[in-house]
């Protein structure tokens, strides 16, 4: 590991930290954190900080409710601002273990742990990912409350000064940059005050820390120019909404365990087999990779955002598209994640996928490389495109019968997952909207 508990004692001296927020997820991928001040480091970095775990969403019941804090050296950074000119704020994730040091079953970020193991069980060294991420810049309104009304009407690639979300863009950059991420690209997206910032990949846990650090960060960041940073997946009607690409590789001690330069397309079996699991349970999937009732908004034809379960090496319609780049970048990206999914469970399912697709080996889908946004159901039929669960309803439905994707999350996250969307879903379905306002009140 990269830092001791002693580089970190020193770290924290150096730079004047007093505060340090011990932060995990809860099962909706919401950061949560319990702050000590640094007189309590010792404690901390002994793994005997311990917290109630019955008030966290997803975790357990009252009766079993101590969970102790293990905070992961290697996750330690200090934020580049502080909580007055003198003291400095630092953070470590932590992973949550039982009172008898057994890591809790309902912790998402250990049970990717553990999916990551099932990897190095099969000889796998690495599982890569690289997020693109995809949120809006809201304004706020006289009572700083989030409106969902944009500051630019830029597009694609736009820049100054119909690009007024760029200052503040700029400086998440640079905050992420002072915390070690190495940003690749930052740029304007398809719809109006929409905005993308990608970061290289990094391992899967790591990368997925990141995730959740970057959105902290973003929203933060957007706060002080006096916006609203979402990652809500559909937040306006009739654009694009918001959507978290994953680039994904597989390594073993001889490299990317996806690229053969051999092979058509340069790509590996071990790809093929990856990929075929994960459409094969990209149903599934799709309750973690898009958990929220509004995810659904997004997955529809005509926004960039995919509904059939296929692939190409060639466009960019399908779920699974294979970028171009090949040797050591060699990957897949699966369009379908969005930024409102747990990242440490949506990387566990997709894990869990891959794995059944490289042990059972079966056949790989023909890739569908003409639009399939413009082919008929009776043609997608005959070649046999099936689409993703239209609703978080029937996604959960999807998940509650994938032994392989429940298998991927464990039984306790699983579990407790299919039992809050369904309450989820039920709660939505009896509310009344402003479309069905606006279409009956007047009419009826
Ligand atoms: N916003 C699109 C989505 O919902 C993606 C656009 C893009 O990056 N090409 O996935
Ligand atoms: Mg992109
Ligand atoms: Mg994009
Ligand atoms: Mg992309």
């Amino acid at each position: 590991s990269k830092w001791t508990a002693e580089d970190i004692r020193r770290d924290a001296k150096e730079k004047n930290v007093h505060f340090i927020r011990l932060a995990f997820s809860d099962v909706n991928g919401i950061l949560k954190n319990v702050e000590i001040p640094i007189s309590q480091l010792d404690k901390a970095l002994d793994n005997k900080m311990m917290f109630d775990g019955s008030s966290i969403e997803g975790f357990v019941r009252i009766e079993e409710s101590d969970m102790y804090l293990y905070p992961d050296l290697d996750t330690w950074l200090v934020f580049p601002w502080g909580s007055d000119n003198s003291t400095k704020i630092g953070m470590l994730i932590c992973d949550i273990y039982t009172p008898d040091h057994k890591p809790f079953k309902g912790d998402p970020r250990s049970n990717l742990k553990r999916m990551v193991n099932k990897l190095s069980d099969k000889g796998f060294t690495d599982f890569n990912l690289g997020p693109e991420a995809e949120f809006f810049l809201f304004k706020l309104d006289e009572n700083n409350e989030a409106t969902t009304k944009v500051n630019d009407y830029g597009a694609y690639f736009d820049l100054a000064p119909v690009d007024l979300g760029e200052n503040c863009r700029r400086e998440i950059v640079l905050v992420l940059e002072e915390l070690g991420f190495e940003v690749e690209a930052s740029h304007h997206e398809t719809a109006i005050g929409q905005h993308e910032i990608d970061f290289k990949y990094a391992s899967v846990v790591d990368a997925c820390d990141k995730i959740q650090i970057f959105k902290l960060i973003v929203k933060s960041i957007a706060r002080k120019h006096n916006l609203h940073a979402t990652f809500m997946p559909k937040p306006i009607y009739g654009i694009s909404g918001s959507g978290m690409h994953c680039n994904m590789s597989l390594f073993n001690k001889d490299g990317n365990a996806f690229y053969d330069p051999e092979a058509e397309l340069e790509l590996s079996k071990t790809a093929l087999h990856f990929m075929t699991g994960v459409l094969n349970h990209a149903k599934a999937i799709t309750a973690v990779a898009n958990p929220l009732v509004n995810s659904y908004k997004r997955l529809v034809s005509g926004y960039e955002a995919p509904v059939y379960i296929a692939w190409s090496a060639h466009n960019r319609s399908p779920l699974v598209r294979i970028p171009s780049s090949r040797g050591v970048s060699t990957r897949i990206e699966l369009r379908s994640v969005d930024p409102s999914a747990n990242p440490y469970l949506a990387m566990a399912a997709i894990i869990g996928a891959g794995l059944d697709g490289i042990e059972k080996a079966e056949p790989v889908p023909e890739p569908t490389d003409r639009n399939i946004y413009n082919m008929t159901s009776a043609e997608l039929a005959e070649i046999g495109i099936e689409k993703l669960p239209g609703s978080l309803h029937r996604a959960v439905n999807e998940l509650e019968n994938d032994e392989v994707v429940q298998d991927a999350l464990g039984t306790h996250i699983s579990d407790n997952f299919i039992s809050s969307k369904r309450v989820e879903y039920k709660e939505y379905t009896m509310q009344i909207s402003e479309w069905e306002l606006q279409n009956y009140l007047k009419q009826y």
